[in-house]
């Protein structure tokens, strides 16, 4: 079968095609069936014979008469009967013209402004010369060609683009999740809190001493806030992480538990040892006399409130942290400043 039945992708159908018209415009020859089957043959290069006598025809006469087209169709492209021919003609028109809509239908979608697409089909519809119609088919394949490319690298790298978001997006997730420092303290977050007291429990179940928690929280620290500022606050919530900082002992685990909250683990320390770790840092906190370092300003006394308790055995995370807490909360109903004993 003929060239067209070759068509490997719409690109290079639409490259040879436009290649094909461009040539059989500079030749002045009509596109014919016969004409385009030959010329695009030529430029997809499927029979050496047929481009070396084409070659011949471009070098001594430029031109071919629509006989000695025929000639070559039969002789080249199509060694059948003539009945064959006729068919084999029709279907190559219809082809042709397939390939033709298909690239305006392309171009009148996106490419050329649709102003652009009809003065061009404009002059399409108005000439009667050969060349110039198949200048004007072949400027708009061309162009269609080039927007088709521009619209693939577009969307290539856009798809590439999101898929790097995608990835980084991903590794920041996991990373989110995986994180377990505080970012204004740097101390340890409330999820490495969490998975620091679950194995402190694990351990303690399997055979280790027994450990405390201590919760502790700042005390009216939103007059702070509302006096100085929210930045001041956060200087002050840094200021009071690096002084418990200070105070932590061997592998004590220290964590800013949320807020202006913060827990502590205190491995192999019985409860009476943790009240006194308690009231050192209440009164260290207490001591503390701090002052806004640009502006030379006094912040004043800040104070803490503790509850302090010890693990019982078999008590779930969810138990020691609420005992804790209500320790907490009676140390604030009693005036803040202090330090009480869980139940
Ligand atoms: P109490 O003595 O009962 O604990 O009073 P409080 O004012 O400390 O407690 P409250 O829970 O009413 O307010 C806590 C405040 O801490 C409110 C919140 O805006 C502030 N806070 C929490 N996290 C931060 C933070 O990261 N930076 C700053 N600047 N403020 C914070
Ligand atoms: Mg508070
Ligand atoms: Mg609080």
């Amino acid at each position: 079968m003929g060239p067209p039945a070759e068509i490997q992708s719409k690109e290079s159908a639409a490259e040879i095609l436009r290649l094909s018209l461009a040539k059989l415009g500079q030749l002045n020859q009509p596109v014919t069936a016969i004409n385009y089957a030959l010329i695009y043959s030529y430029y997809s290069g499927d029979d050496i014979d047929l481009n070396n006598k084409l070659d011949e025809f471009f070098l001594e006469k430029e031109q071919w008469s629509e006989d000695e087209a025929r000639e070559l169709f039969e002789k080249y492209l199509c060694r059948c009967g003539t009945e064959k021919n006729r068919a084999m003609e029709q279907e190559l028109s219809s082809i042709v013209a397939q390939i033709i809509g298909m690239v305006i239908d392309l171009s009148g979608r996106t490419m050329i402004s649709s102003d652009a697409l009809e003065t061009q089909l404009g002059k399409l519809a108005g000439s009667h010369d050969p060349g110039t119609v198949l200048h004007v088919a072949s400027e708009i394949i061309a162009e269609t060609r080039n927007f088709v490319d521009d619209t693939k690298n577009v969307e290539l790298s856009l798809r590439q683009s999101t898929r790097e978001i995608e990835l980084l997006k991903d590794e920041l997730d996991s990373a989110r999740k995986q994180a377990t420092v505080d970012a204004l303290t740097g101390l340890n977050n409330r999820r490495g809190f969490d998975r620091a007291l679950t194995r402190a429990i694990s351990s303690v179940q399997d055979g280790e001493r027994n450990f405390s928690l201590l919760i502790l929280d700042i005390d009216h620290f939103k007059k702070i806030n509302d006096i100085h500022g929210h930045l001041i606050g956060d200087k002050v919530l840094i200021g009071i992480a690096r002084q418990l900082f200070k105070q932590m002992r061997g592998n004590d685990y220290l964590s800013r538990y949320g807020g202006e909250e913060f827990a502590i683990l205190l491995f192999n320390t019985p409860i009476t040892s943790a009240f006194t770790v308690a009231e050192n840092l209440r009164k260290t906190i207490e001591m503390l006399r701090l002052k806004h370092t640009k502006t030379g300003q006094h912040i004043g006394k800040v104070t803490i409130s503790l509850g302090v308790a010890s693990y019982n055995p078999d008590e779930s995370a969810e138990d020691i942290i609420q005992r804790c807490d209500k320790a907490l909360y009676r140390a604030k109903s009693l005036n803040r400043n202090r330090t009480v004993l869980a139940d």
